[in-house]
């Protein structure tokens, strides 16, 4: 009887009896186990045992550890990827971004067509609107066409801004542009591709810590891909929007730009993201044109 070692009682389940080198049995729980094998009476393994027999404490832990799941996932995530973001160094913003354009150029990018001097023009008129602005210096403008995504822009972390040759051709004018480079700057200063692609992987290690299945390579590899895939959070795409408007009034720039960009996209795009949503419809399209245009006028007061 000594070599015999009873598992604890848990709800309704069969009570396991081992041996060790002899095999196992199972049976249903009876009061004559307590008999047979008395053990100390532990208070955590008696309160244990009172709630796992009832109902409705089950239910109570369960709804219990899914509302810490979600909190953890909607709040703790987000607050811990920002501050990780802050202190990334600069060697991994690099690599993930060189690895994210590989990525693009394979699939979506080609070279730009846009003359060398409408380049020029449009570095320097972007250069004069982020100049003192959060993290300016690491930002860098750069043209693609790109067919398959037709107009859009994408800030990537190490500061590189993608312009597509669509975009600029769907323009009425270049403060219609700057206003696209403007909310992407935002994207940059506030390093919200990072941390969507920590708070996307986060969920995946999250998941991964709950069925086993974690590894920190698979999670490395995922990341530029995350990065591309992830698209940015509700929350990011407004933090972005404010700091453009933001920004452009700082300049001078009616804000109303941002919005006929926008108006512009939508009618491109429709009201469904595309393949990589950065412009698209976080928070729906009509929403935004509306934020922008509800902005404090042209610094003369008029549209
Ligand atoms: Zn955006």
């Amino acid at each position: 009887m000594d070599e015999i070692e009873v598992g604890e009682r848990l709800g309704a389940t069969p009570r396991v009896l081992r041996r060790d080198g002899h095999g196992r049995i199972e049976c249903p729980d009876s009061p004559q186990l307590a008999q047979w094998f008395p053990r100390p009476a532990g208070w955590v393994e008696a309160v244990a045992d009172w709630l796992e027999r009832r109902r409705l404490a089950i239910l109570a832990a369960a709804s219990v550890t899914a509302l810490l799941a979600f909190v953890f996932l909607r709040v703790g995530v987000p607050w811990v990827a920002e501050r990780i973001a802050a202190e990334m160094p600069r060697a991994v913003e690099a690599e993930i971004s060189r690895q994210a354009v590989a990525l693009l150029e394979r699939a979506h990018l080609a070279p730009s067509r846009l003359p060398e001097a409408r380049r020029r023009v449009l570095r320097q008129r972007f250069a004069r609107l982020v100049e003192g602005e959060p993290r300016h210096a690491d930002m860098r403008l750069h043209f693609a066409r790109a067919p398959g995504l037709g107009a859009n822009a994408l800030a990537l972390p190490d500061g590189r801004i993608y312009v597509t040759d669509e975009l600029v051709a769907l323009a009425a004018d270049d403060e219609e542009i700057l206003a696209v480079l403007a909310h992407e700057a935002g994207h940059h200063v506030h390093r919200h591709g990072m941390r969507q692609a920590i708070e996307s992987s986060s969920v995946l290690l999250v998941v991964g810590l709950a069925f086993g299945d974690v590894s920190g390579s698979s999670l490395a590899v995922a990341l530029p891909t995350v990065l591309l895939s992830s698209g940015y959070s509700r929350g990011h795409e407004r933090e972005a929007d404010a700091y453009a408007v933001a920004l452009l009034e700082r300049r001078g720039i009616p804000p109303q730009a941002f919005a006929r960009i926008m108006r512009g996209l939508a009618a491109e795009h429709g009201e469904s993201a595309g393949a990589i949503g950065y412009l698209s419809t976080h928070p729906p399209t009509a929403e935004r044109i509306k934020a922008a245009e509800g902005a404090r006028r042209g610094p003369a007061g008029q549209d």
